[in-house]
């Protein structure tokens, strides 16, 4: 059986991918320590390359401030050739000036005047400028704010160095914001970004009043560290970078090059360290969080898409198109389900199938056709147990369910509802739609597959005969027996004539208007090895479907020749012998030339073979029954009707057909016995006709005295039946007709 697909587990990944996430949250939780360390760390090597990447750029900046100082310089030089001529100074210098960081700048001449750069006299000398203009060197201010300008400013002085030049040097004015940024450390600008001198002072105006040493108290630093940091910045000149990290922050020290006594100090708090760390986790969570949830709705539209295709495949699997229920493997399985559950419940299989269905299927349109399925599929479904009973439809077509019932009644009421239902919908185009079913009782112990209880109700349905009064057929276990035995003996049929499991008996008939033994007829035993004998009831039906009766037929014939042949070779008397000529057989080409020709080789006279015809099928065209048999009577063979009243052998044969005898179904005889009299006038009046049209009459399957006497009394030529002998092998026929034809009063010899 295929496993059915459980969309549990389909589930089941994505449950795994959030156990896997919630995994990493908690491991996220727990490395929150060395996150933190690692962020410390992290921020330690970012501080110390942010306190040298400063200083690299503070220095640099000077580095310029001086070039361009000494391009004015050298400018200026020039400028200053015409120096009377003050306004042509002021364009040149304007020009050169603009767009720069310089404020203002002023150069001082040998002849002690000082000029700024509107070249404009200044009359006043800076203190700090007085200082400067003393240096042989490049030198710079400490920064100073301006309150006129308000701005904070550092002054830059360029010595002259040519010695005949009018211009002693020159000093520019640079704004402090634009040479001087404050760093930003990471998300916060907790961070804080100092240039010291050698003093531990904060150089610029801005920092006024701040210390190394009480930013480092501030911080709670240890006063072995705050020396050990004091005691670095006071060594001038020292380009190495020192970090310390403590508890509450970390403080990176860089000097600045260039300039001796100056150093960048950066100080990130661990608050901030905290923070980024807290951030870097929240960060990782929020990511996780996004990748987990795009990943579930991929696997949720996965799924989604997957679930319908699978849906989909599930019903193409167990949905039949056309009834719109379960098909015959989901029935199966459903029954298989309900049945093991329910222990204590009696359950039976109905197996229902629409009556003339192939005649519909060609007079209706498919539609219509598919409708009625429907109509029938729609009765059952509202006439189910809820979720103790299921129906379906089988891979051939018909309707199945499984039911409850405590009594078979409840079976027939069942059935009887549903035919009335589909009464009261009333015919479909036109055609009243009618059922029979077949039932199987579900016997636990015999332990079937819901497949092999199928079978059975449908065993027992196709025993129902379309035109049937009954409709509803209960399997029996003796019925499906004979029908696997059926199955069995075919496999064995091909064999049997070769192997000669074939045997010969006689019944003899009886003469009744001459008293004496009258002829036999030659019926068929099947010997099987290790089986013993199998009566033809089993396997004649079998054979004409299978087309083998022809050769079984001729068989019996060529024997009984045989035997009539030894008969006139041994001078003993000859009786007529009848044997049974299926249908199938006396159709087929050939017929006429193998019953002549074997006749004929064993020379047997006229009227001393019979040949009894039985109707099997109804509405026979009798067109070539007729012209063999009008042939068999002009090469001598008796021709008779078999079975005549019972089954399809019908008063149309006898006016078609040319038969010299008629062979009474021993129905004839075994009518109820309430109205002996109707059926003694029923039996009379056949033979009457019989004798009308000039054919001679034998009863069949006489079995008592009295039946006998009836048969006497009514001028019935013949009879065959237990009453005079059974069917015996030819051994005792031989002896039987010896022992007859010797003794004149055969009628003590009768038996019943
Ligand atoms: P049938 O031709 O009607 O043969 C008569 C059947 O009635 C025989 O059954 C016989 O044993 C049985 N019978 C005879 N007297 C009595 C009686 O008093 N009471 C009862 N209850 N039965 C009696 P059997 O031998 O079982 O044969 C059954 C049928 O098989 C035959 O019916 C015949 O149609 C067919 N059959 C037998 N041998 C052959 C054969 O060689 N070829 C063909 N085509 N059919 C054969
Ligand atoms: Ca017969
Ligand atoms: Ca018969």
């Amino acid at each position: 059986m295929k496993k059915k697909i459980s969309f549990k587990s389909a589930y089941l990944f994505p449950l795994m991918i959030i156990i896997m996430f919630l995994l990493l949250f908690v491991m996220l939780f727990q490395m929150r320590f060395s996150i933190t360390q690692f962020v410390m760390e992290q921020a330690a090597t970012d501080n110390e390359m942010i306190t040298k990447e400063k200083s690299a750029l503070f220095s640099s900046l000077l580095d310029n401030m001086s070039l361009e100082a000494k391009g004015i310089l050298n400018y200026s030089e020039f400028a200053f050739i015409n120096i009377d001529n003050e306004y042509d100074a002021r364009e040149s210098i304007n020009d050169y000036f603009y767009n720069t960081n310089c404020v203002k700048f002023m150069y001082f001449m040998r002849d002690g005047r000082m000029y700024d750069q509107d070249a404009r006299i200044y009359l006043t000398i800076d203190e700090n400028l007085k200082n400067l203009i003393t240096l042989e060197e490049i030198s710079l201010s400490k920064p100073f704010y301006d309150t006129t300008s308000k701005t904070e400013l550092i002054i830059m002085y360029v010595p002259n160095m040519e010695a005949d030049s009018n211009v002693l040097g020159i000093a520019a004015y640079y704004r402090v914001s634009s040479i001087y940024t404050i760093g930003e450390f990471y998300v916060s600008d907790a961070g804080s970004y100092y240039i010291v001198d050698n003093e531990g002072n904060a150089v610029f105006e801005k920092d006024k009043g701040v210390t190394v040493k009480s930013l480092l108290e501030s911080y709670s630093f240890p006063v072995q560290e705050m020396e050990n940091i004091l005691k670095f910045i006071q060594s001038k000149g020292n380009t190495d970078t020192v970090i310390s990290s403590f508890d509450s922050a970390i403080v990176s020290i860089s000097s600045v090059q260039n300039i001796v006594d100056w150093y960048t100090l950066s100080l990130l708090p661990s608050t901030v360290i905290s923070d980024k760390t807290s951030y870097v986790i929240e960060q990782t969570m929020l990511i996780s969080v996004i990748i987990m949830a795009v990943f579930i709705i991929f696997v949720i539209i996965f799924l989604a898409a997957d679930n319908r295709a699978l849906r989909k495949m599930e019903r193409l699997q167990n949905i039949d198109p056309i009834a719109e229920c379960s098909n015959q493997y989901k029935f199966e399985i459903d029954a298989g389900e309900l049945i093991k559950s329910n222990k204590t419940t009696q359950y039976a299989i109905i197996y229902i199938n629409i009556q003339n269905f192939k005649n519909i299927k060609q007079l209706l349109p498919l539609s219509e056709v598919n409708r009625m399925i429907k109509n029938l599929s729609e009765i059952l479904k509202k006439g189910m147990v809820k979720n103790l009973e299921t129906y379906g439809r089988t891979a051939d077509g018909r309707m199945i369910a499984l039911i409850m019932y405590k009594e078979i009644q409840d079976i027939e009421e069942r059935f009887n509802d549903i035919t009335e239902k589909l009464k009261a919908l009333g015919p479909v185009s036109g055609y009243m739609m009618r059922i029979n079913a077949g039932v199987y009782c579900i016997d636990r112990n015999a332990r079937y597959q819901v497949s092999d209880m199928i079978d059975r109700a449908s065993f027992a349905q196709n025993s129902l005969r379309e035109d049937s009064i009954v409709n509803l057929e209960f399997y029996h276990q003796k019925s499906h027996d004979d029908l696997l035995r059926t199955i069995a003996l075919e496999g064995f049929m091909e064999k049997a004539l070769d192997n000669e499991e074939f045997v010969i008996y006689f019944q003899p008939k009886y003469d009744l208007i001459n008293n004496r033994i009258y002829g036999a007829e030659a019926l068929v035993r099947w010997i099987r090895p290790n089986e013993g004998i199998v009566p033809p009831s089993q396997f004649i039906n079998l054979f004409e479907r299978s087309g083998y009766i022809s050769q079984l037929d001729k068989f019996v014939f060529t024997e009984v020749c045989k035997f009539q042949n030894k008969m006139l070779k041994q001078g003993s008397r000859i009786i007529p012998i009848s044997v049974n000529v299926s249908r199938a057989s006396a159709e087929k080409d050939g017929f006429i030339e193998y019953y002549v020709n074997t006749k004929n080789t064993y020379g047997i006279k006229d009227g001393f073979l019979e040949l009894e015809f039985t109707e099997s099928r109804a509405l026979e065209d009798y067109d070539i029954l007729s012209k063999r048999i009008k042939d068999l009577k002009k090469y001598g063979f008796v021709c008779s009707i078999d079975d005549f009243g019972a089954g399809y052998s019908s008063f149309k044969a006898l006016q078609a057909l040319d038969f010299d005898i008629i062979k009474l179904d021993a129905a004839f005889l075994k009518t109820d016995n309430t109205n002996p009299k109707k059926n003694a006038n029923l039996l009379s009046g056949v033979i009457t006709l019989a004798k009308a049209l000039d054919m001679k009459v034998i009863a069949e399957g006489v079995e008592t005295r009295q039946e006998l006497m009836l048969l006497r009394e009514l001028k019935c030529d013949a009879i065959q039946g237990y009453v005079y002998a059974k069917p015996m092998p030819i051994a005792d026929y031989i002896i039987f007709v010896e022992k007859a034809l010797r003794n004149k009063t055969e009628n003590d010899n009768f038996v019943g």
